[in-house]
């Protein structure tokens, strides 16, 4: 059994995806090709912003985001304490001071009420200034946006949507990416919308910034001459191969995939239910599936359960084992903050395998080998 079955995917998908590849190496138009563009409009328009402008990878939308707004020296960014590593990495590179914030205990997401707390503390210490919030859509549940965006708003905080994990996820007619002042996502192959490598993109409805975010990722060019450089920028561009490959599989991801991946969390849920602790989708929420996401009593318990599915041959993943407090990289951090409810979940999470060409069976064999270890 795979974790992520991008193998059966491609089998599904290889004549449209062989001709559209070979398409690129037979047209030799590998960086800048007409399918980027292309590809652009159609992830903006489904969802649902003015501009989406792809680049290298997910950590490089952030980057871009962050650096678009001038985030830098001085200011706090407020990141969740219980996230992929690149939410917090992009806010340190760029000098400012990634300030942690506890999740929900539910939703696993970013707390408002927490985020409200962190802020006074920042206040009171009186060092930093409050400048921005990163949110992410964990696990493909899109962050608690109409409370974020209250919060942000009553304190002048720029919020940043980091859809990474979110892409296809909604909050009513609203999709994940279209939150905020502005949205960022990967391209990295077991993401909800994956392609072939690495990539990534940031959405807005700015085009001021649209348009500076199109020159920093190419090495602060101007809008017409790419040798008249007018800033220090970055090489980060999405490849016309990916490009390419992400137009066949966003075809299937809107026929078909994030329904089937929706599914795959109903069979799951209908054999756990009640069992154990099953992750919840709000009322009015719609999940992208990145991750299903069990949790177990305690550490002790979680790693038994995940030898014995190992043994039994099914894989399972622990996303995250460590919180972003407590890494290496963050030690000399005033700002540390408590996380407890972070802190907690690393040690009781376990992902299940998640994708859309998950069967009746594997879901049997997975909740069938997971009851009988509990
Ligand atoms: C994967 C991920 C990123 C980074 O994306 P890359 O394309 O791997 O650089 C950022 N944030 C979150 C929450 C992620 O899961």
């Amino acid at each position: 059994m795979q974790f992520r079955d991008l193998k059966k995917q491609y089998q599904v998908l290889k004549p449209r995806m062989d001709a559209a590849v070979t398409q690129v190496m037979s047209d030799c138009n590998f960086i800048s090709g007409s399918q980027v563009k292309a590809l652009e409009r159609r992830l903006a328009d489904y969802v649902g912003v003015k501009h989406c402008i792809s680049c290298a990878n997910g950590t490089d939308a952030l980057e871009l985001a962050e650096r678009a707004y001038g985030i830098g020296p001085g200011d706090a960014v407020f990141v969740p304490d219980f996230t992929f590593f690149s939410s917090a990495e992009t806010v340190a590179d760029l000098g400012a001071t990634p300030v942690f914030v506890d999740v929900d205990p539910v939703s696993f997401n970013l707390c408002p009420r927490a985020l409200e707390s962190a802020l006074d503390r920042v206040r009171a210490q009186g060092k930093l200034r409050p400048r921005a919030v990163v949110a992410v859509d964990l696990f493909g549940l899109p962050a608690d946006f109409p409370a974020l965006e209250r919060v942000a708003k009553e304190n002048g905080l720029l919020l940043i949507e980091d859809g990474a994990q979110g892409f296809g996820g909604r909050i009513g007619d609203r999709r994940a990416c279209s939150f905020g002042d502005i949205a960022t996502t990967s391209f990295f192959p077991a993401k909800p919308l994956g392609c072939y490598g690495d990539g990534g993109a940031v959405f807005t409805n700015d085009d001021d910034i649209a348009a500076l975010i199109r020159s920093l990722c190419v090495h602060g060019k101007s809008e017409l001459d790419k040798y008249n450089n007018l800033r220090l920028g970055m090489n980060s561009r999405l490849d016309t191969i990916q490009a390419a490959v992400l137009d066949v599989k966003l075809s299937a991801f809107e026929d078909y995939e994030l329904k089937k991946v929706n599914a795959a969390a109903k069979m799951y849920t209908e054999r756990l239910d009640g069992k154990l602790d099953i992750p919840v989708v709000p009322e009015g929420f719609y999940s992208s599936w990145a991750q299903y996401t069990v949790q177990l009593p305690d550490r002790e318990k979680r790693d038994r359960v995940q030898a014995g599915l190992r043994e039994r041959g099914i894989p399972s993943m622990i996303y995250y084992p460590k919180c972003m407090h407590q890494q290496g990289a963050f030690e000399k951090l005033l700002y540390r903050g408590d996380c407890p409810v972070s802190e907690r979940l690393c040690g009781t999470v376990l992902s299940l395998p998640m994708h859309p060409y998950l069967t009746e069976e594997d879901a049997d064999q997975v909740c069938g080998a997971l009851l009988s270890l509990l």
